[in-house]
């Protein structure tokens, strides 16, 4: 051999054992080029991001990142994050091919979030908003008790100060790594809900994007004063498989889309990406001068659902950021 090969024969173990940049990420989004999951179609990521991940060729609306949607929903600068550094730990010690902490630290690494939610405060067209946004390339946006608890304690801020709650769902349901913890999640967020909507008066809008399903759909994914949902979207309690073999039956094709559902009454409107943010702010709007708006207040006699359940779940920490 010589030194030329042995050179080379380094130059090759070393990029085989080097670790996966994020150039390799499934999601492309590092990549030049990435393909439409609709009609196939190659597409320039740097045109698709400037076009909010829609298709050029079909129109359909591509995975977006939970720091992509902020930055089109939220007004330039306005950004507040809440509860940043809540991170999972590992209740029940989970394992199946990898163990839970395994999972979580790989997918913390390739999305720089704690979990698979990102909330806070930030203005909509000049109007302040409490915000949460799903991140599915964080282990399928699942919902553990950091993200549990990272809405519950949005919600109740958003009460708190009056704001208006807008939530933004992208979730494959409840994280199974945690079991019943997870489950637990679902009753939580609804009783904030709760006095968010029916005894302070404040307005909730959940916006729905592709796929919606388990236990987000089960609980506030479907408690918005109004739902919103994005063209074609995926949105379901089961699969279509699991249905399809209890039921024995065949179901149809367009079963579980956001059309299908607009048409069955379980949504308000479908809005196109492109006018999101111009839908949410006209509707606040409307609803800004509505008389029966007040303060939002946490009646004494209900107590604050957040913490006490949370505690033996997880545990606030500090990251040092650079
Ligand atoms: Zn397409």
């Amino acid at each position: 051999m010589s030194i030329f090969d042995w050179i080379e024969d380094r130059r090759k173990l070393k990029l085989l054992n080097a670790p996966k940049s994020r150039n390799s990420e499934s999601d492309g989004s590092k990549g030049l080029w990435t393909r439409c999951d609709s009609c196939g179609v190659i597409l320039y990521i740097k045109h698709l991001k400037e076009n909010q991940r829609v298709c050029f060729g079909c129109g359909y609306h591509l995975q977006m990142s939970s720091h992509e949607r902020i930055e089109h929903i939220i007004d330039s600068g306005t950004w507040r994050p809440l509860d940043e550094t809540l991170s999972p730990c590992d209740p029940l010690e989970f394992r199946d091919q990898k163990t839970y902490l395994e999972r979580l630290k790989e997918a913390q690494e390739r999305t720089g979030l704690q979990d698979a939610i990102q909330t806070g405060t930030g203005l909509l067209d000049g109007i302040p908003v409490a915000l949460g946004v799903m991140d599915f390339q964080f282990m399928g946006g699942s919902m553990g008790s950091v993200v549990g608890e990272k809405i519950t304690r949005l919600i109740e801020y958003a009460t708190e100060q009056g704001l208006t709650l807008i939530l933004v769902c992208a979730s494959g349901g409840a994280r199974m790594q945690e079991g019943i913890l997870s489950l637990m999640q679902m009753a939580k967020i609804s009783a904030a809900l709760q006095v968010h909507q029916s005894c302070a008066n404040l307005l909730y809008i959940s916006v729905l994007t592709s796929p919606t399903t388990g236990g987000v759909t089960a609980s506030f994914a479907m408690l918005g004063d109004l739902i919103l949902a994005e063209p074609k979207a995926l949105i379901g309690f089961a699969g279509r498989r699991v249905i399809e073999q209890t039921l024995q039956e065949q179901l149809p094709e367009d079963f579980q889309t956001a059309e299908y559902l607009l048409h069955h009454g379980l949504l308000d409107l479908i809005v196109p990406r492109s006018f999101l943010k111009q839908a949410l702010s006209e509707t606040i709007t409307l609803y800004k001068d509505a008389p029966f708006r007040k303060r939002g207040f946490i009646p004494s006699h209900i107590q604050s659902v957040s913490s006490p359940v949370f505690i033996p779940t997880a545990k606030q920490e500090s990251v040092s950021r650079e």
